[in-house]
């Protein structure tokens, strides 16, 4: 974690910030470790402290090895007043995407100094992982894997989306994880066109294309993978069609992620196949995401992302053509950008399927 928190100190340098408080749970957990649910971390050039209450204490001793643990036991706000006082913080930097207005005005009240809105400190830091990060990704797409690997089986017709959405998430349990990282997405027949179609009640039939797009929580890493197959009985023409341009868009990006490249230019790469194919209209949303400790991180693979992609940064790409009233296909798959190219973390087939 020293990596990490001296990387904050430099930016907190730069801003002018005598010290970070860090209450966003994502962040509390990269910078420290700690995965507890209370606690805030307050962190200066020199210190670096986790104030919890005693629920906690003892697991953030383990956790969070390089804080000094402070223990509050009626008010935090006053232990970090006081805290305030001793290291003598003049400007105390907060995390203004995290922190609610309420809380905002008893920190004005309570704390005697210059507060500070800060917007994506840590998140910037977040965005390229380092190896211990990528091999908790690379275990929870493993276990994704796996689990759909299983669950084609019971894709069969007269059964309905929840069920497979719940059986899923059982598997993804049974193997490891400790939850989803998101509502599944099981989608079949027309609905299917809806690229969010969360499970429903609709009983699966014959002939469907169904999108399944779901993922797991591994040691506090996200995984999001989502497979579209056909039950029964095909695939028709038009289905092998929409869905081998998908396919396309999906490999040619995947060949044009790599360090140097813009996050919006590899958007463009699957945009361009999928409008020569006249389905430009029926692909309403960005090319990927970033994943780590959630689902949804920056930088993304979108028109409008200019972010030049690094080396250890962690992304989705997932095309899609949801054309309505017929339905819609979507394939993603996780990659490791490097220097002269990117790792895909999925080994599951792509070749479309007919379970
Ligand atoms: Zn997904
Ligand atoms: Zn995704």
């Amino acid at each position: 974690m020293q990596i990490r928190i001296e990387k904050l100190r430099v930016k907190l340098k730069k801003e002018k910030i005598d010290a970070l408080l860090v209450n966003d749970p994502a962040n509390r957990r990269y910078l420290s470790g700690f995965t507890g649910t209370a606690g805030s971390l307050l962190i200066t050039q020199q210190d670096a402290m986790l104030v919890t209450d005693f629920r906690y204490t003892e697991q953030a001793e383990v956790e969070a090895a390089d804080y000094e643990i402070i223990e509050f036991n009626d008010s935090k706000l006053e232990m970090l007043s006081q805290l305030i006082n001793e290291q003598q913080i003049e400007i105390l930097g907060f995390e203004a995407e995290h922190e609610t207005y309420d809380q905002y005005l008893k920190y004005q009240d309570k704390l005697d100094l210059e507060l500070k809105a800060t917007k994506g400190l840590v998140k910037e830091i977040r965005k390229v992982k380092d190896q211990t990060e990528v091999t908790k990704i690379k275990e929870a797409v493993q276990i994704t894997e796996e689990a759909f690997f299983e669950i084609q089986q019971s894709l069969q017709p007269g059964v309905i989306e929840r069920d497979i959405a719940a059986e899923l998430e059982f598997l993804l349990r049974k193997k490891g994880a400790s939850g989803k990282s998101f509502d599944f997405i099981v989608a079949s027949g027309k609905r299917s066109a809806l690229p969010h179609g969360v499970a429903s009640e609709k009983e699966i039939e014959v002939g469907d294309l169904v999108t399944i797009d779901f993922g797991c929580l591994y040691k506090g890493y996200c995984s999001d993978m989502t497979r579209t197959v056909v039950v029964g009985d095909g695939p028709t023409k038009k289905q092998k069609e929409v869905y081998y341009t998908v396919l396309e868009a999906q490999q040619e990006s995947l060949k044009g992620i790599k360090a140097g490249v813009k996050a919006s230019d590899v958007d463009q790469v699957a945009r361009d196949i999928i409008t020569k194919a006249s389905y430009g209209d029926y692909f309403g949303h960005g090319l990927g995401h970033s994943v780590g400790l959630e689902i949804h991180e920056g930088p993304r693979l979108s028109p409008k992302d200019d972010t030049v992609l690094e080396p250890g940064m962690v992304l989705t790409v997932e095309p899609g053509i949801y054309l309505p009233d017929w339905g819609g296909v979507r394939i993603e798959d996780i990659v490791v950008v490097t220097e002269d190219g990117c790792q895909v973390l999925n080994k599951f087939n792509k070749e479309l399927i007919v379970v």
